[in-house]
């Protein structure tokens, strides 16, 4: 049997998930996986080749020609979409707009949960998404379920965002924000909910050094 340990992180959308995933994973020398990044890649391919989202037949054909790595350099998501780098284009609104759609897909969640699971098997890793700690790793022993309160969200993301897209608006990432939290809730495949071992971690008033401080003090047992 494998020790290996897995620290799931799941929450709404720009609630600083990634953030403490990074931070955890550099403290405790883990290795940090950015699942979203690779719902972001696949919806970048769907986009790219026009894939219809209601022809499955279409999907899961697409799916095969789907090649994803992660390139873990100093704890950023570096990801290739068929040896293409795409880390910056997936964070782009086109892909932001779309991605949550593509996450409804049975046949996609099926393929990236078994992708993620293998990642999982034999190290120790801090996997941030939407359903790491009730689909993808249920028997984690450290599972945290992030949330914030949604203005400060969308401020935080538009700081991010605003550097590299000057035409963006806070009511632009204010609404893609409530529109993901919204489809990722109430979708069918494995819902964004919190799982009945989540600690829950509101990091509204907290600085990032403290969330981190906090999320330690839970991992410290299982070390
Ligand atoms: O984490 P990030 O915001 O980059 O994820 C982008 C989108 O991918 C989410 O809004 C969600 O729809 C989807 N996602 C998911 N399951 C995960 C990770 C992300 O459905 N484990």
């Amino acid at each position: 049997m494998s020790n290996n340990i897995v620290v799931a992180i799941d929450g709404y959308s720009s609630c600083g998930k990634s953030t403490l995933a990074k931070a955890l994973a550099k403290r405790l020398h883990f290795i940090y996986v950015d699942s979203g990044a690779m719902y972001r890649a696949v919806a970048l391919y769907f986009l790219r080749n026009n894939i219809d989202l209601d022809n499955h037949k279409q999907i899961a054909e697409a799916l095969k020609n789907i090649h994803l790595n992660f390139h873990s350099r100093d704890y950023e998501t570096h990801i290739t979409l068929n040896d293409e780098e795409v880390s910056e284009e997936i964070r782009q609104m086109p892909v932001s707009e779309k991605v949550s759609t593509v996450a409804t897909i049975r046949e996609v969640r099926h393929e990236m949960v078994k992708q993620q699971q293998r990642m999982g098997k034999s190290k120790n890793i801090v996997m941030d998404g939407r359903d790491i700690g009730t689909a993808v790793f249920p028997d984690a022993p450290v599972k945290f379920f992030m949330t914030a309160d949604p203005k400060i969200r969308a401020e935080r993301r538009y700081k991010e965002l605003l550097p590299k897209n000057p035409d963006i608006t806070l009511e632009d990432v204010f609404e893609n924000l409530a529109h993901r939290d919204y489809q990722d809730t109430t979708r069918k495949e494995s819902p964004l909910v919190r799982a009945e071992d989540a600690i829950i971690l509101d990091n509204t008033d907290l600085t990032p050094a403290e969330q981190l401080l906090f999320a330690l003090s839970a991992i410290e047992p299982f070390l």
